[in-house]
């Protein structure tokens, strides 16, 4: 038997929940085939959980109109992120501070965060102490207050996925494709049954998966970088998440009585995507950790490490900081969020350009439809 849809997403991270979830709500038949026995087994839970809000981007970034607009794609996903599943936000009554430890940036960064809608206030040296007395903030130059929050994303991914099932998604979960041809699928599924998929578009949401996607199925290489970054989680170690903007030095944040630490800028460039620890770079992280927390021992925490992606053509852009989507092959698309925050923004794109390809809706024309029906071109980066 073919199954035929509209959209075949392969991989289920945030990324190919959330088109999956959108896809079908404006009434696409869509499919998701996601490899693993469970969705969303790499970057999308294994990360620091940190629904962003541009606080860090704006900051970090070193070239201010690309730090802008990450910025204003995290305010975006932020927004829609809080609307549509509120109760996947954690810790929401205590905002977590801001450190800049650089006091020569300081004016620029406020600059940038004002430009771009970034929420903050600033609040003094004494104050932060009194409110978290474990930590030092005597390295710091200047303290805010921000609405950066911890997401739960299981909870997120569980309302996607039920609510993409609602909507008439079907799911091929631990299955394996076994060869695309044109626009159809050849799919191992969990049981060893065969299945045939056509769909009119391809979207590859396999983040880590995807480059190795379009070399398996396409005999395309994409240009795509790996980049590993280490966390280190720990018993939660304030009452709030407390994070630099400065490179090298940590960034906290919380899931109940856990706290969840990553440097920033520590990703490194790597050949393949892999959970293994570079113990240089733990410590690293580990020494970051106590400048802020002189006191943590980290006996109990335990360093893991994840991988990252982003596709480039030119290797001295931005690292994994920004979505993409390409199609490097009609009816077969790639999308990368850079962020699970910006996966908002990349969906929302991803799913306009599929309404305007694949639009076969009850709904007149508009007059700026009927008049320009030239092709939309899909590059954004
Ligand atoms: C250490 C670390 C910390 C991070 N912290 C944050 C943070 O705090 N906040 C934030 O906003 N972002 C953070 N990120 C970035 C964020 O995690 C990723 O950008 C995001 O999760 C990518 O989601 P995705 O769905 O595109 O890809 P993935 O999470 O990689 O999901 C891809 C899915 O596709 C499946 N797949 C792959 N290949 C195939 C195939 N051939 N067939 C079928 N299925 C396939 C995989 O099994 C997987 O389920 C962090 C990343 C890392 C590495």
């Amino acid at each position: 038997m073919i199954h035929k849809y509209d959209v075949a997403l392969v991989g289920g991270g945030i990324t190919g929940l959330m088109a999956a979830q959108k896809l079908s709500d404006i009434g696409m038949r869509v499919v998701l085939i996601e490899k693993h026995a469970t969705f969303a087994s790499g970057p999308s839970t294994r990360n620091e959980g940190w629904l962003h809000r541009g606080t860090y981007h704006a900051a970090s970034i070193r070239d201010r109109a690309t730090a802008l607009q990450v910025a204003s794609r995290c305010i975006y996903g932020h927004e829609q992120l809080r609307r549509f599943s509120p109760e996947a936000l954690e810790d929401i009554d205590v905002k977590p501070l801001v450190l800049i430890r650089a006091e020569d940036r300081v004016s620029e960064v406020v600059s940038r965060w004002d430009e771009a809608e970034v929420r903050y206030r600033p609040i003094s040296l004494s104050a932060a102490k009194a409110r978290i007395p474990a930590a030092n903030f005597d390295n710091a130059a200047a303290v805010f207050e921000a609405d950066d929050v911890s997401l739960n994303t299981r909870l997120l991914y569980r309302k996607l996925h039920a609510l993409a099932r609602k909507a008439g998604c079907d799911f091929f979960v631990g299955a394996e494709i076994l060869r695309i041809e044109g626009q159809a699928a050849t799919i191992k599924d969990m049981d060893g049954r065969i299945n045939a998929v056509e769909a009119q578009k391809f979207v590859y949401s396999a983040g880590t998966g995807a480059k190795s996607a379009f070399q398996e199925y396409h005999n395309i290489e994409l240009p795509i970088r790996y980049w590993k970054s280490h966390l280190v989680v720990t018993k939660r170690l304030a009452s709030a998440g407390v994070f630099y903007v400065d490179a090298h030095e940590a960034a906290m944040m919380h899931h109940g009585q856990m706290s969840i630490v990553g440097l920033n800028e520590d990703a490194m460039l790597c050949h393949a995507p892999s959970y293994d620890v570079v113990p240089d770079r733990a410590q690293n992280l580990r020494n970051a950790i106590r400048r802020i927390f002189p006191d943590w021992i980290g006996e109990d925490a335990v360093d893991i490490a994840c991988t990252k992606v982003d596709l480039v053509s030119d290797t001295d852009s931005a690292r994994s900081l920004n979505i993409a989507i390409r199609e490097p092959k009609p009816g077969h698309i790639c999308v990368l969020p850079g962020k699970m925050t910006e996966a908002p923004y990349l969906t929302d794109v991803l799913t306009s350009y599929l309404h305007h390809h694949l639009d076969d809706s009850p709904i007149s024309m508009r007059p700026c439809d009927e008049f320009v029906r030239e092709e939309a071109p899909l590059k954004v980066a």
